[in-house]
């Protein structure tokens, strides 16, 4: 297990920093007991300039207000307020290239009830990629995905992550690196703890929304195929359209982009190094440092078009 703290690690908690080693929680918590709390995972980075940047914080902090709110948990913060928590923390920890990780959770009660008041912690440390930076041999689940009938599936709650631990553990105790989730419909879903995306003829394509976290490196991805004019669609996703596709990869804040291997045993098709997915991870890469993209080669020019003409 990673070293998430030592004697003189800071934490920020209900507005005070304070150290992580002297840090209380009330274990008669409805969080502790019922799973019952929402949380965020950020990441910062040194810049190409030297400062050190949280990446999307706004949205990022959005998205823990949402949570909050999508499961009944009062919030009182605001985004300003926990960023400049946040960039206090990454100071006195004197971290740069950090995981971050905001919680909101309840006070003592056994009742289902609604609470009067709810509690904040945020937390960092230094973390390589989630899933490590070697390609994946990745496996569909016995798990689905929760039904989002059952649970509100937009909100990154911390309950719905049994279900994330109990197909991570599958697929490592099978010998694979990580999960495929489906749905409770049977189509490509998630990973548990990242989106995913497939290519094939030079497009990309990734499951639309109603059954995954709404991912904010997956609006990333967009925004750079965007920026890189790389065709791209939400849909439906069959895992035997997953077996016949060209290349696949996870994204995550804490995965950022990483590539798969094979799906199933199955290899894919194209060499990661010279798949859509590779492209994008170097932009992601360049993104994240605020490294500006280089003005587009003339030659691009032309093998886009020369693509685009394979295409129809
Ligand atoms: N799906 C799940 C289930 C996750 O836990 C995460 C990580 N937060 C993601 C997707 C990716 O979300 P993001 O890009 O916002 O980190």
């Amino acid at each position: 297990m990673a070293n998430y703290y030592n004697e003189n690690t800071i934490l920020y908690l209900n507005g005070e920093y304070i150290k992580a080693a002297d840090a209380k929680m009330d274990l008669y918590s409805q969080s502790l007991h019922y799973g019952y709390s929402v949380f965020e995972g950020i990441r910062s980075y040194k810049t190409i300039n030297g400062d050190t940047k949280i990446f999307k914080a706004r949205e990022h902090f959005e998205r823990l207000y949402n949570s909050a709110i999508a499961v009944n948990l009062p919030y009182r913060w605001t985004v300003e307020e926990l960023t400049a928590a946040t960039y206090e923390i990454l100071e006195r920890n004197k971290l740069e290239d950090a995981y971050i990780r905001p919680v909101v959770f309840a006070p003592a009660n056994m009742s289902f009830a609604q609470n009067a008041e709810s509690y904040i912690t945020i937390q960092a440390w230094e973390m390589q990629p989630f899933l490590g930076e070697k390609l994946l041999r990745v496996m569909t689940s016995s798990f689905q995905r929760p039904n989002p009938k059952a649970f509100m599936i937009q909100a990154k709650a911390a309950g719905h992550y049994v279900n994330s631990i109990l197909a991570s553990q599958e697929a490592k105790a099978k010998g694979y690196d990580e999960a495929l989730l489906t749905d409770m419909n049977g189509y490509v879903a998630e990973g548990p703890g990242a989106n995913m995306f497939y290519e094939k003829a030079g497009q990309l394509f990734t499951p639309s929304p109603g059954h995954i976290l709404p991912g904010i490196t997956r609006e990333t991805v967009f925004e750079i195929c965007k920026e890189l004019d790389i065709p791209l669609g939400e849909k439906l996703v069959t895992t035997d359209e997953l077996k016949d596709a060209d290349a696949a990869f996870f994204c995550g804040t804490a995965a950022e982009i990483i590539g798969w291997e094979s799906f199933d045993d199955i290899p894919f098709k194209k060499n990661w190094n010279d798949s859509v997915g590779k492209r994008v991870q170097e932009a992601y890469k360049d993104k994240v440092i605020e490294k500006k993209p280089l003005p587009p080669n003339p030659k691009d020019e032309l093998t886009k078009t020369l693509i685009v003409e394979e295409l129809y």
